[in-house]
């Protein structure tokens, strides 16, 4: 086993909130929302909340799947609650948000893997507020017919995220599969969405492996990419092999957009839905 890596200066993060940030904490928590900003223990936290962007995760706060990387729990989910749709556009609107990105667990119990609970929630969000919407969708086990249900409610954003290199896939993501996403995000872009996809460095891969995976994200049609650091969320998930440098990102970034990408936000700090209002 490698020695500890130790953190680098430029991943230590103030953490301090604001007013705006107080607020839409009160708002997330009183209408019981669980969101990534949070339970994934975001660096980005102040920031992205001050600027009005928020990650919410809906049907509910349990995952059918264990991915070695992710800090959600894991085991048999809760009925969906049918009135989340609703509480979600509600908190929505009261947060002021001017851009959101929904997410969910992945409901591989479910027979539709809660498509329609998808769809419903992005058409109450809309109904109530006039925010962009971004979604962060699970795969659907490559199931085209329940990615149209939620790609009926016509969200701005779609994004899928390969998460790692090829090579990674199996080590680090649970029943998902490399070609499987690629399918997905490929499907997304043919019906004329905006696509978006991530992923996350430091687990061992290499830059070529790094150039492989934006060449065949690009196959597949998607224009938007962010790149950040893995960050090991407690001693239970993947270690960190490395630290990848600030300049190195920034080559990443003009890599990405010599490939063709019209957006590729990376940097030790970024997030899937890190400055995704201006992506
Ligand atoms: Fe939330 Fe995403 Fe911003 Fe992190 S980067 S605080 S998860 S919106
Ligand atoms: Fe986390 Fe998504 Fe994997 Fe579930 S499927 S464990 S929420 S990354």
């Amino acid at each position: 086993r490698k020695p500890h890596v130790m953190k680098p200066e430029w991943l230590k993060i103030d953490l301090s909130s604001d007013k705006q940030s107080e607020n839409t904490s009160e708002i997330i928590h009183s209408n019981r929302l669980h969101t990534i900003c949070e339970s994934g223990l975001c660096p980005n936290r102040a920031e992205c909340w001050r600027l009005g962007t928020a990650t919410l995760m809906i049907g509910g706060d349990i995952c059918t799947r264990h991915c070695r990387f992710c800090n959600t729990l894991s085991g048999r989910p809760l009925p969906l609650d049918p009135d989340e749709p609703l509480r979600v556009a509600e908190s929505v609107r009261e947060m002021n948000l001017r851009y959101v990105v929904l997410t969910s667990v992945d409901r591989d119990d479910l027979p539709d893997m809660g498509a329609e609970h998808w769809r419903r929630t992005v058409e109450a969000v809309r109904r109530k507020s006039q925010v962009k919407i971004e979604v962060l969708l699970p795969d659907f086990q490559g199931r085209d017919d329940l990615l149209d249900i939620v790609l009926q409610s016509h969200p701005d954003v779609v994004a899928h995220n390969i998460e790692t290199v090829r090579r990674l896939t199996p080590s680090v993501r649970s029943v998902a599969t490399y070609d499987g996403s690629l399918h997905v995000l490929k499907h997304i872009h043919d019906n004329g969405f905006v696509t978006k996809s991530g992923l996350m460095l430091g687990l061992g891969e290499t830059e070529e492996e790094v150039l492989q995976t934006l060449r065949d994200l690009r196959d597949c049609g998607v224009e938007r990419v962010t790149i950040g650091q893995y960050l090991q969320p407690t001693a239970q998930h993947l270690a960190v092999e490395d630290y990848i440098t600030p300049a190195k990102f920034q080559w990443y970034h003009e890599q990405a957009l010599q490939m063709g990408f019209r957006s590729a936000v990376c940097g030790p700090l970024v997030r899937s839905s890190y400055k995704a209002s201006i992506g």
